[in-house]
Formats: structure tokens, sequence, C-alpha cells
């Protein structure tokens, strides 16, 4: 690049990232993402290192934050608020500590390090005056903030007094005000309801809601806050030496401080720290975090390192992760019929890269909630991905929609977009359902569901397999299996001799499958596997299920309203009835074998339930031992049979495994349980 090139590239570098800052900090609205600003500022840096000669004042290098807003009170902190460096992988902190060792040796590696939440909120002030809360102000530039004290007075975690007797006279806390993820959710809600734009980030919703002009706005937004500094004047002693001494201190003088903190030996160590802390504990958490912060415990060579460029601290780095938020843009929504019928609206989104992965689809749960967050095809969306949850359309960015031509509001479908049948919607229940039972879409859920491996257990019978077959004309309805020949299949593409009757006596071996697999396999709604089972023992046959009252079926013990009612609508349903006949005509077993209902596959076993399952509480565990004739201990013993273990079981697994006595999952339960 030449000299002239180089000039005009590091002034466009500064503009871009100046305006950006400019609406990030003043506007809490940016309109660049993290990603591009660190990009630019980024480069920016680098050309800066290889020629200071294009370093100038205005360097969004060489400061912190931005000017304060005019309308505020203006507040000069004890000890300048600073920011912090980036390192965005282990090569770059190993980087670190390489620059540091350089400076001062050994020591940094002897003192150790203390790793924290880095918690995406807006960094504030505390001031307390013997122990009592005086000003509080946002980081501003740096050297200047924004007195804010009436807000913060509205943030519940902030004490108004501090506890202890080596509280100093006069101290700066510093920490990060954050919203919740629960209420970010919540306050966009009601900002699109209001018009309003809604906030990119938790991060800009926190300082947004900092900066208002009325503290009964902030009241209205439950802020909270961690501390993890102290800035004091000059020579003022300071009852800790270390940063992990200091945050134990901040606790006891009843400051909130973040959880998750460690204190590491080593680099390693600290990099241990940070994978745990991206993959498991990010997404479990209730408040945004953009990464972790790496500091030397050490204050003394904390101090002896400094500051770099009046902006970052050489003793610490921030570790930061890929985002987990992104901006995309919403291509289509689809929906999906659900084989009870639920119309399943889903995002098709323009890939986009969030914390790690490419998300291309993202859940909209229902329509309501696409009419509340007024989502709308073209939009630019905001797009959350925590951990192995689903994506979720946080929601618009109304700005961004061309004024000229705005897209439109999403219709809510009248009718079911597989079979055109028009749609119902139940009084208590938000989504809405194509009532058709013979709808292509529903039954191609319906006979993925009838074949799986709770239900029918038709093995070969995959999700593409059943596609091949309804396209073929073959199949309609879950009945219709049990006509198909072993020549029929062959004329299919990629089914062979073999494959077609291996799938032919599958399909014919499920016949055998007693009444409770059947009656879950039907997929009525509300019916899951331990109310198709209750169901199937107590009534013994289809015909007496389908004769029953709901006040019949309401007298089993695990059967409520719901079921019930929902029971009886589908045995009223004459295409359901009809359905239930032609299973009958195919030979189907309609009734619970008498050897499950009386001697079960459980008889003559003692068992012990330890631990949380993942679905049966236990006193339907218990029910479900029981009603195949098992019996259910309360202690391990040698005469123990089998012990069924869930989450966190304790001295029950432990002895049972010393006593050789065999354990299972609920999985393997309910498969021996349903006579397999
Ligand atoms: P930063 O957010 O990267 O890191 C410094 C801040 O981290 C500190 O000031 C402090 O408030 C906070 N922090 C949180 N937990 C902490 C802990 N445990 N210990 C110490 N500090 C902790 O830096 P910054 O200067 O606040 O902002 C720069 C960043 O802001 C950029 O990297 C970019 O991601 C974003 N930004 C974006 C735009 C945009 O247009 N999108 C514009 C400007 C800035």
């Amino acid at each position: 690049m030449s000299t002239t090139a180089r000039t005009r590239r590091a002034a466009e570098l500064r503009a871009v990232l100046n305006n950006a800052s400019h609406e990030y900090y003043q506007l809490d609205a940016p309109s660049l993402s993290d990603a591009d600003y660190d990009r630019a500022f980024r480069e920016l840096q680098s050309l800066e290192a290889e020629y200071p000669e294009l370093r100038t004042p205005d360097s969004p290098t060489m400061r912190v934050g931005a000017e304060p807003v005019s309308a505020l009170a203006k507040h000069t902190h004890l000890v300048p608020m600073i920011s912090l460096g980036n390192a965005f992988d282990e090569g770059e902190l190993a980087e670190w500590e390489e620059r540091i060792t350089r400076l001062i040796g050994d020591d940094a590696r002897k003192a150790g390090y203390v790793t924290e939440l880095k918690i995406d909120g807006a960094a504030v002030s505390l001031t307390y005056v013997n122990g009592v809360f005086t000003v509080g102000a946002t980081r501003g530039n740096g050297i200047i903030g924004e007195n804010v004290t009436a807000n913060l007075r509205t943030v519940r975690d902030v004490p108004l007094t501090l506890r202890g007797d080596d509280v100093p006279p006069l101290v700066e806390i510093r920490g990060e005000c954050y919203l919740p993820f629960s209420l970010f959710e919540k306050l966009n809600e009601e900002r699109v309801a209001a018009g309003e734009p809604v906030f990119a980030n938790p991060r800009n919703s926190a300082a947004g809601s900092l900066r208002q002009l009325d503290p009964g706005v902030s009241a209205q937004r439950p802020l909270r806050f961690f501390g993890y500094t102290v800035a004091a004047p000059g020579g003022m002693p300071l009852p800790f030496e270390g940063q992990w001494e200091l945050l134990e201190t901040l606790a006891r003088w009843g400051i909130p401080v973040a959880p998750h903190r460690r204190k590491c030996a080593t680099i390693d160590e600290v990099n241990e720290w940070a994978r745990e802390v991206e993959h498991h504990v990010r997404g479990v958490l209730d408040f945004a975090i953009d990464g972790g912060v790496i500091k030397v415990d050490s204050l003394r060579l904390q101090d002896e390192l400094g500051i770099v460029g009046g902006r970052e601290p050489r003793w610490a780095i921030a570790r930061k992760f890929a985002p987990d938020i992104a901006e995309t843009t919403l291509l289509d929504i689809r929906v999906n019929v659900g084989r009870t019928g639920s119309l399943n609206p889903f995002a098709v989104l323009e890939a986009v890269e969030i914390g790690g992965t490419t998300v291309q689809l993202a859940t909209l749960h229902n329509f309501d909630l696409i009419r509340s967050k007024d989502l709308r095809v073209g939009d630019a969306v905001l797009v959350k991905r925590a951990g192995d949850v689903i994506p979720q359309v946080i929601g618009p960015v109304p700005e961004k929609r061309d004024p000229a031509n705005p897209p439109q509001p999403v219709e809510i479908p009248v009718e079911c977009p597989a079979c055109r049948t028009p749609v119902l919607r139940d009084e208590e229940e938000i989504a809405i359902y194509c009532p058709n039972v013979a709808c292509p879409d529903r039954q191609l859920e319906a006979l993925v569901h009838f074949a799986s491996r709770g239900a029918m257990d038709i093995r070969g019978l995959s999700y593409a397999r059943i596609e091949q077959l309804i396209a073929a004309r073959m199949i309609h309805d879950v009945a219709d299996l049990y006509s198909i020949t072993a020549a029929q299949l062959l004329e299919l593409d990629r089914f062979a001799d073999k494959s077609s009757e291996a799938l032919v006596d599958a399909i014919t071996a499920s016949k055998t499958q007693p009444l409770s697999r059947v009656l879950f396999g039907l997929g009525i709604r509300h019916v899951g596997q331990i109310a198709a089972q209750l169901l199937a023992r107590h009534f013994g046959t289809m015909d007496a299920l389908g004769a029953a009252r709901a006040e019949d079926i309401l007298a089993l013990r695990g059967v409520g309203n719901t079921i019930a009612l929902a029971v009886v609508a589908y045995f009223e349903d004459p295409s359901s009835a009809a359905l239930v006949e032609k299973l009958k005509a195919q030979g189907l077993t309609m009734s619970e074998p008498a050897s499950v209902v009386a001697g079960g596959a459980f008889a003559g076993m003692t068992f012990v339930v330890t631990g949380t399952l993942p679905t049966l509480s236990r006193s339907q565990a218990t029910e479900l031992i029981e009603s195949q004739g098992g019996r259910v201990t309360s202690g391990v013993s040698k005469a123990t049979s089998v012990v069924v273990v869930g989450d966190d079981a304790g001295s029950k697994l432990e002895k049972a495994t010393a006593l050789g006595v065999e354990t299972i999952g609920e999985a393997e339960l309910l498969r021996r349980a349903g006579g397999a």
C-alpha cells in the first residue's frame, strides 16, 4: 500500500469507527455489528503500530467510549475508567502472557491469574462516601462520565450502604449494569408494541435504560449490577492485595459479584476455564457475556504493568467469544404441520454465524408471537442462540425497513398450507390447527410417529421411506402400511429384494404390538406413552376405550381432564373412528395382552428407583413397575433385581454397583415395560 493509500485508509477507518461509537455509546443504537467494529478497530491498530505517524489524537484506538451526553450532569472519575484489549483465541492469549513476561519476567506467571465473566452490560462507577452511596456515573469517555445517580438508585443490586468495618472513607466501586435476558426480550416486545425501535443487544438496552432522563423509566427496567473493581484516592490503604481478595471483599461489603470466577495458576488453566464458560456456562446464564476477563492477580504487579495509550491495561485482557446474537435477514416464514395438526411457523434466515455455528432456521413458536413481535418477511432481524437451545428470532430491526417500500405484516393462515382445509383455533390454546386427519403433512408426521421406536417400532421405516411411499401414493394413513406388498416396494427407487421383504416383515411383525403401543402410535392429542399404558391397562381393549365416557377415563389415577376429553373427542370423530376400524380389519392387536395386565413383564422382580428420571415422576415410575407385576422398595439390597437410575443418583447407585445389582435408565425401563 502506498503512503497516500495508507493515510486514506487510516482516515476512513477512523471515520467509520468514530461514527459507530457515536451510534453505539450515545444513541444506544449501533448500525455496525460488534464483529465488524472489532475487525475495523484491529486493522487501524495494526496500521498505527506499523506506521506510528498515522496515529492522530482523535483515533478511537487512543480513547475510551465516547463523550458524555450533554443533557446529563457530568461526573469526573476519581481514577479513569478504562477499556480492555482483546484476545480472540488461545494464541492471542499466549501472546499476551509473553508480552507481560517480557516486561516483568516470570512474576506474573508466579502470581497466577483471576478469570471473570465479561458481563456485556454498561460500565458504571458507584461512589461511596463513608460507606454511603452518593454518586453513580457511566464510564463516558473514561475521564468524565454522566451522573446517573437517580437511575442507579433504582437498581436493587446496588447497596445504598456498604457493610463491614474496613470500608475506606472514599471509594468508587466499578462494575457492570446489565439487563437479564428474560427482561431484555420483554423490553423489546414492549418497544415493538409501542412502535419504538428494538435494542440491538442487552448491553445497549442497559446503557439506554441507565441514561434515561426520567428515573421512573429506569425503575421500570429492572437493571442488575455486578462489581469487579475498586478505585480509591492514591495512598488510601485498601484491605486486599490481589484481585481474588478484592472480589471477596466486594462480596463481603454487600456488592454482588458475578459467579463462575476462578483463580488459575497457569494460562492452560485459563484456557480450560474459557472453554468451559463458552460451551457450557454461557448458554445457561440469564445475562449476556461476550467473553471472559483475565487479570494478573497481584495488584502490585498490576501497578507495575500499567496502562497502554490511556485506554487498555497491560495486566488484563478480554478473551472474547463468538457473539451469540447476530443480525440477518428474514427470508421467509414457513409452516410445518405437526402430527396433531398444529401449524408450527418457523423462520428461514439468510445464513449467519452465531456462536460458532451457521444458523439458517429458527423457531417462531406461534403466530401470536410473530404478530406481537411484528416480524415481516424481508426484515432485518436479530437472532439469538443460547447453548443448545434452538435459535430464536428476538425481533425485527424496524428502522432498517425501507420507508418507501416496507415489508408487509404476516398474514395468519386461515387454511392449512398443505391441504387448504380451514384452520381451527382452540379457545384456550395459542396454536392453530388443521382439523383434517387426511391432511398430507399431518399424515407424514403421523406415520413417522406411528413407526417410531416408542410406538409400533417398525424397523427400517425411516422418514425418507415414508415420504417416498406417500409420494408413490401407496399410503395415505397408518392403516395403509399393512397392505403394502414386497412386489410393490420393488418398483420403487432404492428398494431391492431383501430390503423390500425386510420392510414388509417388520410391518407385519408390528401387528403383535400391544394396545398401549397402538394407542400411543395413533398420536391422540395429549396421549403420551404413559397415558397410553394406563388407558390400555385399565380398559383392556380398544372397543372398551372407544366406548368410555370422559368420567370413566377420569376415574383413572394419573389421567386428567385434558387427556380424558382428547380421548373422547378422538373416538367421536368419524374419520379417526374409521381409521381405528381399518387397523382392526388389518389384524392389529387391539388389546393389552393378559400376561401384561396380570403377570406382567416385571412379575416377581423388586425395583428401586433413584435420582431424577428424564420424564417420569417417581410415582409414575412406581405405577408403571407395579402395573407390570413388579414391586418397588426404597433400599438397595442383594434381593433387589434392578435399580432404575436417573440424574443426580447418589448412594443407592453406589450401593447397587457395589452389590453388582443391575442398573438401568428410564428408556430401558419403558422398553421392558412395553414388553420388548
Ligand atoms: P469492551 O466491552 O470490549 O471491554 C471493556 C469493558 O468490559 C470494560 O469497560 C467493562 O465495562 C467491561 N467488563 C465486563 N466485565 C468485566 C470484568 N469482569 N472486568 C473488567 N471489565 C469488565 O470494551 P469497550 O471499550 O467497552 O467497548 C468496545 C467494544 O464495544 C468493541 O469491541 C465492540 O465490540 C463494541 N462496540 C461496538 C460498536 C458497534 O458499532 N457495533 C461501536 C463501539 C463499540
